[in-house]
């Protein structure tokens, strides 16, 4: 994937000096010192680690290292078993399919086939850090060849159980050579590996890019506009390209809204659900339900679905409800026009939401954060680490069977004040943790200690 340099200066406007010095001063140690860092991954486009690459490496550029991103190509029946085995780091049962000698011998041959195609670029010394367990396969290949395999797994889940033992059962054989693993979270490592691997690891936590057309600044009239000409909003004569079930709420009605990939991880039914039961009730609000289009997502084959399963869910609805629910998905032919329109509902939403059964980190969390709105979120995964308490959001722990999600999001609608402050709060708290230098500094500092 060819990414150019991205430009420095609207990165370091939003860090104070120590943190720009800080990263300055590392970055020319790193480029004296580190060898190419490749990183490879399974699709160039949706989803956290596709949007978390494209400026590591604009970056990474820009301070003059190099950084390298290749993206594996495989079959609908790979990506079939990676999901199971993703799903299961989550610690949920995902399709409830096999994952046995078939998948095990289906994702050897195909990530042999991509290692042939890697082994073309690799150098001995080379770091690579494979993403997920899509590539987790490629590690032996890559120490075969004299290279430095790292696995980064994004996801995991909060406890062990019998999902996550299945999928650390299928991928620690694949990662017996990896020489660095990095979670995101600290406990996930007991997740996802053989506890007796006895491989470095490091925490780091995602980021977002505070430059990027999904986050920067958008005036209030600039987002509405945008979202009426996506469909998003009703206007009399929009001619959008929004594929929608349901109908559109005016620009003047309180939105509240989930941006997700279509995934029952992601939990957008018990959102509908907490909106018919509490808030609808309570509060004039309108939910939007916000994914990308379904059809040609070739690394998740689950996602049409459960798009129509959300669908079936949304008929059943009562009626008065079901007039103030819909469900878009966005056209992501061009991912820029995909990210304003996120980017202009992250800052329209008077509260996002973001109900997931697990995450290993919310990039949705921390993008609306860093808008200032407020985040009605789960307690799960590394979304607790995102919003610590209550000054930066609402966390409510699963179960919850008196659906104090749906209470928060009343709360914060009826309490616009509160909802702006826990906003200012939630913003200042992606500056200090979340930008990209922080994880350019914290991943390049782990990778350099393996080299050296
Ligand atoms: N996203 C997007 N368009 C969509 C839905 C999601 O660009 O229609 C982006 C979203 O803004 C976020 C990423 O996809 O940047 C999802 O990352 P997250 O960590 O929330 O979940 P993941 O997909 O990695 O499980």
């Amino acid at each position: 994937m060819p990414v150019g340099r991205y430009p420095l200066n609207g990165l370091r406007g939003c860090l104070t000096a120590a943190r720009w010095d800080r990263l300055t001063a590392a970055a020319t140690r790193w480029a004296a010192t580190l060898p190419t860092v490749w990183h490879v991954n399974s699709t160039d486009n949706g989803g956290g680690v596709a949007e978390m690459l494209r400026p590591a490496l604009g970056y990474g550029h820009a301070l003059g290292l190099g950084l390298r991103w290749l993206v594996i190509e495989a079959d609908t029946d790979f990506f079939t078993t990676t999901k199971r085995v993703d799903n299961g780091i989550s610690g949920v049962p995902g399709d409830g399919g096999p994952l046995g000698p078939e998948q095990v011998e289906g994702f050897r041959r195909v990530s042999r086939e991509a290692a042939a195609d890697l082994g073309r670029f690799l150098r001995p010394g080379d770091v690579v850090v494979l993403h997920d367990p899509q590539t987790a396969g490629l590690c032996e290949h890559v120490a075969d060849r004299g290279a430095i395999p790292v696995w980064r797994a994004h996801n995991g889940a909060d406890r062990p159980n019998a999902h996550t033992a299945r999928s650390s059962a299928f991928l620690t054989p694949f990662l017996r050579r990896a020489r660095g693993l990095i979670t995101t979270r600290p406990h996930f490592r007991d997740v996802v590996l053989d506890s007796r691997m006895g491989v470095p690891s490091a925490s780091i936590t995602p980021f977002i890019d505070p430059m990027s057309a999904k986050n920067t600044d958008l005036t209030a009239d600039a987002a509405r506009s945008l979202l009426v000409r996506a469909g998003l909003l009703a206007a009399p004569d929009a001619g959008h390209p929004v594929v929608r079930v349901g109908t559109a709420p005016g620009a003047d009605v309180p939105m509240v809204a989930q941006v997700s990939r279509w995934d029952s991880v992601k939990d957008m039914i018990g959102v509908m659900d907490s909106f018919a039961r509490t808030v609808a009730p309570r509060t004039d609000a309108h939910l939007s339900l916000i994914g990308p289009q379904v059809d040609g997502v070739a690394d998740d084959p689950e996602a049409a679905e459960y798009f129509r399963l959300c669908a079936a869910h949304w008929e059943r609805l009562p009626r008065a409800v079901r007039s103030r629910v819909q469900l878009c998905c966005l056209p992501t032919a061009d991912p820029v026009e995909n990210a304003r329109v996120v980017n202009a509902v992250q800052r329209h939403a008077a509260v996002i939401t973001q109900k997931s059964r697990s995450e290993g980190f919310g990039l949705t969390v921390a993008e609306a954060m860093w808008k200032g709105t407020p985040v009605v979120a789960t307690r799960v995964g590394g979304i607790t680490a995102q919003i610590p308490d209550a000054r930066h959001g609402r966390a409510v722990a699963l179960p919850d069977p008196d659906d104090l999600f749906g209470g928060a999001i009343t709360e914060l609608l009826a309490d616009p004040a509160t909802g702006a402050a826990v906003g200012h709060a939630a913003r200042e708290r992606v500056r200090d943790r979340f930008l990209p230098d922080s994880h350019l500094h914290d991943e390049l500092s782990f990778l350099g200690g393996l080299v050296g």
